[in-house]
């Protein structure tokens, strides 16, 4: 039986889910980071053939790596590019997430497990939680956010939300919202305040 609160983390892209998620690591939260595992998963052989296999070795580089952003390009224009992709990836993804939820519920370091999946609702993942937070951020200060790491566009970042369910749905899933429009204190002021909750009830 797992004591311990297991938190989903839902929004839209670049909302602040990492960013809250290492929030609550702050508070001794386990974190389940879903696109950490996607990206280590990818160095694996197996599945550097299994892309080269149905992407063609043109998405290798020369030193036999898998080149991330030529995939996502493909990818988020290719609604069957990424219906292969996520067949490659997501049993293993899911796989591991769930290894990982098994190990950190037997474990006496953490007083909670997050988890920090962008497709949480998608692949019914929300059902494993406890507690779900939306995070709320308008279009126009989530691009702001991400463009300060660099290029992304109003259309791409539709593009890529048009392969989620909306925020409003997700937002129906959630038991909190927490308002990401201020500076970084103020969100986690949030977190602090909502952990709390869940632990007393
Ligand atoms: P993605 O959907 O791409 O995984 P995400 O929802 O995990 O994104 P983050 O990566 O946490 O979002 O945040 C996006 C960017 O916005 C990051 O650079 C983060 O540092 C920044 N950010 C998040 N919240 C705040 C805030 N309250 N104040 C300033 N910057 C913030």
């Amino acid at each position: 039986m797992q004591q311990k609160p297991v938190i989903g983390i839902v929004g839209g892209i670049g909302s602040g889910k990492s960013t809250v998620a290492r929030e609550f690591s702050r508070l001794g939260c386990a974190v389940i980071d879903a696109d950490q595992i996607a990206h280590s998963l990818l160095n694996n052989a197996g599945t550097k053939q299994q892309i080269k296999d149905h992407f063609g070795p043109d998405l290798l580089t020369p030193r036999g790596d898998v080149n991330r952003k030529q995939l996502a390009e493909i990818v988020f224009r290719d609604p069957e590019k990424l219906s292969l992709l996520n067949s490659i990836l997501h049993p293993q993804v899911l796989g591991r997430c769930e290894t990982l939820l098994r190990k950190y519920g037997h474990s006496s370091r953490f007083n909670g497990i997050v988890l920090d999946m962008p497709l949480l609702v998608e692949v019914g993942w929300h059902t494993k939680c406890d507690h779900i937070i939306f995070i709320a951020c308008d279009q126009e200060l989530r691009l702001e956010r991400i463009r300060a790491k660099g290029p992304f566009s109003p259309r791409e970042l539709k593009m890529r939300e048009s392969f989620q369910i909306s925020l409003d749905t997700k937002q129906l899933h959630a038991d909190t919202t927490i308002h990401n429009t201020s500076d970084l204190s103020a969100l986690a002021g949030q977190i602090t305040e909502i952990f709390s909750k869940i632990l007393n009830r």
